[in-house]
């Protein structure tokens, strides 16, 4: 079934026009192929089937950037659309209706976030280095941050080490969860800058580090296993006296966590936009499905159980939706002032996906788990969110400490602005 995408009266008629130029792509190109793109994840496939998934991966790349919708989160002289995030959302939703399409679009985590940050902080020589190869798709990166030992909801506890020796970091620690592992051909790499022999501790500025994957002392230990799979590439990396010369280090000695910060800001409300737009699609196929099958006599769309299934997924996504595009038009102003409401996206959205997703299982019956249908990969993916970019109750705290902090300055929480 094709996206349902009309112009939205309030938006303007640049925002409208992406959109609707996005749903044509989603539903000429994408949608009818969907299968057939899916298949290059799958165990088995051969050589040749790989090659063609790649061609038509390629066709409609080439597509997207004809229209002129390549890229939407970077700037344009970059080669990206240079959207704001509002606009960005606005796109995103209709665009990542089709499950896979973010990366047609060029904007696929982590590379997305590591080109941001890269715009942001990295010096003329870095970003011809390694942000032009990642724009045009020559290269692969990888988020170096999360440790096997220590918790990755405290960033604070982070042990990995750099060393200046003369003209060059030496980086010790141990990660895990580096996704893009496999392929990445760098890795941005958070690092506690430490003096020669000392033991890292909670004061010690951090740093973060750009690492090519080839470097003597990089050892990808596994990719690891996850959700009964028996591997991904979310990636179990051991640093060990890797040295890269001072002038990897992406902004300054110090900037490390801030940098970290903005990416993961950034990489949230991604994650939602692209939340909303799986939850529609998750809702037409419950629709659907509810319209057409006949059990016990009649159709499901004539049940009670089903009509409070299609309402409680309406409610759902439009408090999703209209969150993510609150936030997002926020973060417009400044990534401090958006901070409470990217937390309240960040749990609420997945867990609202998690909701819509699960019904839509639940009507399709048997069918909603198999890989005919697009439902079982968002279920998993919906619930990952809850953890991945910091888990719900790092979130709750941070909200619960933002609206404390303002009652205690003597002022109320004020929900328009
Ligand atoms: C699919 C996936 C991809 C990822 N990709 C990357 C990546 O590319 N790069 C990277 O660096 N990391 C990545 N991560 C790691 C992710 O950011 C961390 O898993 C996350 O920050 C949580 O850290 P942790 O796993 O160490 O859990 P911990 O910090 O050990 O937390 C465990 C649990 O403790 C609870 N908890 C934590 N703090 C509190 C508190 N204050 N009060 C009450 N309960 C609390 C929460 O329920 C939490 O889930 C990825 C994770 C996943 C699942």
């Amino acid at each position: 079934m094709a996206m349902n995408c009309k112009p939205v009266p309030a938006l303007d008629e640049r925002i409208n026009d992406i959109r609707l130029r996005t749903a044509e792509i989603v539903n000429e190109d994408i949608l009818p192929n969907e299968d057939r793109l899916w298949a290059s994840r799958r165990e088995g496939e051969s050589m040749e089937h790989r090659r063609e998934v790649l061609e038509l991966r390629a066709e409609i790349k080439e597509k997207v950037k004809k229209a002129g919708l390549w890229a939407p989160h970077l700037p344009k002289e970059y080669g990206g659309m240079g959207l704001d995030f509002l606009a960005h959302a606005y796109m995103n939703e209709v665009l990542a209706y089709a499950v896979g399409a973010a990366s047609l679009f060029g904007v696929v985590a982590p590379n997305s976030g590591n080109e941001s940050i890269l715009v942001k902080y990295g010096t003329q020589s870095q970003k011809e280095r390694w942000l032009l190869p990642l724009i045009d798709g020559v290269m692969e990166s990888g988020f170096s941050m999360t440790e096997p030992e220590n918790p990755g909801s405290d960033p604070r506890s982070l042990k990995t080490t750099a060393v200046r020796d003369g003209d060059h970091w030496v980086i010790n620690g141990h990660k895990w969860f580096t996704s893009n592992g496999i392929d990445a051909d760098f890795f941005i790499v958070m690092c506690r800058v430490v003096e020669p022999g000392a033991a890292p501790a909670v004061g010690d500025p951090m740093v973060q580090i750009i690492v090519p994957t080839t470097t003597k002392g990089v050892e990808i230990v596994r990719g690891i296993g996850i959700w009964g799979r028996r591997e991904s590439d979310h990636c179990e990396v051991r640093y060990d006296d890797v040295r890269v010369p001072l002038e990897n280090a992406l902004g300054g000695v110090g900037q490390g966590h801030q940098a970290a910060q903005d990416r993961l800001g950034a990489g949230r409300i991604y994650h939602c936009m692209n939340s909303v737009g799986q939850m529609w699609r998750a809702f037409d196929l419950m629709v659907e499905r509810a319209r057409t099958r006949e059990v016990h006599g009649g159709l499901l769309q004539d049940k009670q159980f089903i009509q409070g299934f299609i309402a409680d997924s309406y409610i759902d996504i439009q408090a999703a939706r209209l969150m993510t595009l609150h936030a997002a038009e926020k973060i417009d102003h400044g990534l401090q002032e958006a901070r409470t409401d990217i937390s309240a996206i960040k749990i609420f959205v997945p867990s609202a996906y998690s909701r819509v997703v699960d019904r839509a299982i639940q009507v399709w019956g048997a069918a909603g788990i198999s890989n005919d249908l697009p439902l079982a990969q968002m279920y998993l993916g919906a619930r990952t969110l809850r953890l991945a970019d910091g888990p719900d109750e790092v979130h709750r705290i941070l909200i619960a400490k933002n609206v404390l902090g303002q009652f205690a300055k003597g002022e109320g929480w004020d929900f328009g602005n």
